[in-house]
């Protein structure tokens, strides 16, 4: 079956909706302006959603049904995202570990994988990159340094983004809409715009488009998880979310070790001889009062 003829059954993934019409992307990558059959309920459908849809004729369709969802965002709404690129800079702004570990275990706790991108490769750097560079590609975070103004990194970002789903995440400043300008070469937004004091829910009512990249797969426009809440998470459930902590908390006494004020404790000891890095041990020490305060709040 093909997307030219006049078929029904034909599968296609959401890429915007717009006017009142879904735009959906076919198999063979033809795009289709599509309405919703009668059954199927306005709002229950988001960008990134997979759907069987009928063409009715060039170029226009009818959805049928939507398939089950692997993942949900919220912030962006985007259906089955694969992946997110989290984007910190050289320079301007500086990486800051803290906000790296805290966007980190947002990701982790969504279950999806985090792509590391260091942009701005063409300013100097400073020990925090190498530190990124070395120990979180070593505990298993790809990293990719680019730079939009050299252009730097393209064809590696293209690589790791082929038959995807990505969002691009990371603070404000680090070249999020640069990345996204060249990665989308014709989609020119704005950049340098976006106010300092990014204020939560900035993004919100933005409609939310996925493009199809050169290299397969697709982008989300928008930037996503700019500002930080810690996941709604139990204590005993955060080192989970720091995913190196896991071996050496084998070997912590305690079965329900918080790995703070314990004795005979696996991950202070991993810290002491270097194999955790310190700053990922004090940042999940900051972390853990924080998560645990929230549980008093709602008892
Ligand atoms: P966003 O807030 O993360 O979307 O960042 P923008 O894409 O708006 O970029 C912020 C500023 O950084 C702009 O002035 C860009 O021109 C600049 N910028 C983006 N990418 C690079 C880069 O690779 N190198 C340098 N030196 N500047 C960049
Ligand atoms: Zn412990």
């Amino acid at each position: 079956m093909t997307d030219r003829g006049l078929t029904d059954n034909t599968c296609g993934l959401i890429l915007k909706r717009y006017s009142g019409f879904y735009y959906v992307q076919g198999t063979t990558g033809a795009l289709f302006e599509c309405k919703l059959r009668g059954k199927v309920k306005d709002g229950v459908i988001l960008v990134g959603d997979r759907v069987r849809f009928t063409q009715t004729g060039e170029g226009q369709g009818i959805i049928e049904e939507v398939l089950p969802r692997t993942v949900e965002l919220i912030r962006p709404a985007i259906a089955n995202v694969n992946q997110v690129m989290l984007v910190m800079s050289f320079d301007q702004p500086a990486p800051n570990l803290k906000l790296l570990d805290r966007l980190l275990i947002l990701i982790e706790h969504l279950d999806l994988p985090t792509v590391i991108v260091l942009n701005k490769c063409d300013l100097p750097g400073n020990r925090t990159i190498e530190t990124i560079s070395e120990y979180y590609q070593r505990i298993g975070y790809p990293v990719i340094l680019t730079s939009t103004t050299m252009c730097i990194g393209l064809s590696q970002l293209l690589a790791a983004m082929s038959d995807k789903i990505t969002v691009i995440a990371g603070p404000s400043g680090v070249g999020k809409t640069s990345l996204l300008n060249l990665l989308v070469p014709g989609r020119e937004l704005k950049t340098g715009q976006v106010s300092r004091k990014l204020g939560r829910g900035k993004h919100t009512t933005r409609h939310v488009e996925l493009f199809p990249l050169s290299s397969g797969g697709w982008v989300a426009d928008t930037p996503g998880f700019t500002v930080v809440d810690n996941p709604l998470i139990k204590r005993e459930d955060l080192s989970r979310l720091f995913i190196e902590f896991g071996v050496s908390a084998e070997r912590c006494r305690f079965m329900d070790c918080l790995h703070s004020g314990e004795v005979e404790c696996g991950i202070k000891d991993a810290v002491e001889d270097g194999t955790i890095l310190a700053s990922r041990y004090q940042n999940y020490l900051t972390i853990l009062t924080e998560v645990i305060e929230r549980e008093r709040c709602y008892r």
